[in-house]
């Protein structure tokens, strides 16, 4: 095991990872920006290092400062949570090129599902099954109607190199599709300097279901079931659960069967998730990612793992520790993010928490890094905090949520806690019978969200 670790990130994220550390006793390091020196992770590390000015391109995706704070303070290797530099396979050759380590799969395997045409084609050889669509990139206008006459409208055109629902667009008949051809190619080559596209069918109605796997590069993979995230708003996930309400334990075991024999075969190491959508009871691979992702608590807390923990293990050479059967899926948890967004605009709203007060007891889960007093900087990702309530069952944690949330105090900032008291009322979200559209339609039906 490593003996320190630098995590290069902040936040939630950043003390989710300090606290495995802690109680496996490895050191840790925390990283900030000037914008970020009061920041909760910072305290809470055992040394901390400022890497630059407030904007990320130049302190947390700095990648020459990470790594001199690594060799000033002897981090053996890095976590680097979401976001950021998290899925950056430049980032992994030069930590390797500097004798560390870093806690997550291979560049490989980083560059091959970055790529979401070679990711599909990948996923496609392995066995798994992909939502239909062009072999490989479009790369006229000409192709693309080609391809989506013969495949049927409406069709969806993305960014090989997308990622956070850009460069993605929707030609819901033929006389969409030249400007969501454009359109998706420009905002890819804006956002990733990538023009590439490709097109899929468009799945009117299905759910976002993804499958949590766990590999150790030496040929041991596991699944720990899936995660239904389809209560999303612009591609973006606002609240998941596990397990999904709409499978069962038959259907659980197959896909998750798939996934952990395709990473196996791959010799996969380290914490990844492979999205799907699922309409009428059939899978659809959309991507993978390769890291842990901002919903993992969900899956933690009705398999009982860490797997951070699992996260640090398996990037300092061990072999995974624990076996398929090991893993027995035991009650019902939810994740809602807690932004500082005002709703039902969702615009952000940094500023000082005047006061603030996390919800607990029993199967309550509060991961933030807020606390009273604190200025949210107005240069990062809005999401504050993550508030994750398991029970035996789902009525029991939709029980628990209502609880909790009624618990929260969190003064002085907007957020989007007045949206989760209204979706609790919902027959739909109680229920659970909501697809990747539910959450859109229901926000233009009720504007402003009623507390
Ligand atoms: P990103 O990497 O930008 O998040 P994804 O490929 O993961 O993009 O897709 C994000 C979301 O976009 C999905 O959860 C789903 O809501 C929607 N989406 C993507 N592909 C399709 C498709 N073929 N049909 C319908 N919706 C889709």
């Amino acid at each position: 095991m490593f003996s320190k670790i630098l995590i290069a990130n902040r936040g939630e994220i950043a003390l989710r990872v300090i606290r495995a550390c802690k109680e496996m006793g490895v050191a840790t390091v925390a990283v900030h920006s000037t914008a970020d020196a009061d920041a909760m992770h910072v305290r809470m590390a055992d040394e901390a290092i400022c890497i630059g000015p407030p904007p990320g391109t130049l302190s947390y995706l700095n990648m020459a400062a990470l790594i001199s704070a690594c060799e000033v303070t002897g981090a053996e290797a890095i976590h680097p949570g979401y976001g950021f530099l998290s899925e950056n396979a430049e980032f992994v050759q030069i930590i390797e090129d500097h004798g560390l380590k870093f806690i997550g799969p291979s560049a490989e395997h980083i560059r091959m599902m970055g790529d979401k045409i070679t990711a599909k084609e990948t996923m496609k050889a392995l066995g798994v099954p992909c939502v239909p669509g062009s072999d490989g990139g479009v790369p006229t206008l000409e192709e693309a109607y080609k391809v989506a006459d013969k495949m049927g409208y409406p069709v969806i055109v993305k960014a090989t190199a997308g990622g956070g629902g850009r460069g993605m667009k929707l030609a819901k008949i033929r006389e969409d599709l030249s400007e969501a051809f454009s359109t998706a190619r420009s905002e890819s080559k804006a956002a990733f300097g990538n023009d590439e596209v490709y097109i899929e069918k468009y799945l009117t109605l299905p759910r976002h279901i993804e499958v949590q796997v766990f590999g150790d590069g030496k040929g041991n993979a596991v699944h720990l079931g899936e995660r239904d995230c389809s209560l999303q708003r612009r591609h973006q996930k606002v609240l998941e659960e596990a397990p999904g309400p709409a499978i069962d334990e038959e259907t659980r075991a197959k896909i998750g069967k798939v996934c952990s024999d395709a990473i196996a075969n791959i010799k996969y190491s380290g914490a990844g998730t492979i999205e799907f959508l699922y309409e009428n009871g059939e899978f659809f691979f959309i991507e993978m990612n390769t890291r842990l992702q901002v919903e993992h608590p969900v899956t933690e807390a009705i398999y009982r793992v860490d797997l951070v923990k699992e996260q640090l293990r398996v990037a300092s050479g061990e072999t995974l520790s624990f076996k398929q059967k090991d893993l027995v899926l035991d009650g019902h948890a939810i994740e809602v993010r807690i932004n500082a967004e005002k709703v039902p605009q969702f615009t952000p709203c940094p500023g000082k928490v005047t006061t603030y007060h996390a919800p607990g007891g029993l199967g309550v889960r509060m991961d933030s890094a807020i606390y009273d007093g604190y200025t949210i900087p107005p240069y990062y990702d809005s999401l504050i905090a993550k508030l994750i309530v398991f029970g035996t069952d789902r009525p029991a944690a939709l029980a628990r949520l209502k609880r909790a949330l009624g618990e929260l105090i969190i003064d002085g900032i907007d957020t989007t806690v007045p949206l989760f008291h209204a979706l609790l009322k919902e027959e739909a979200v109680q229920t659970g019978d909501y697809n990747i559209h539910w959450l859109e339609k229901w926000l233009a039906a009720n504007t402003p969200p009623k507390p």
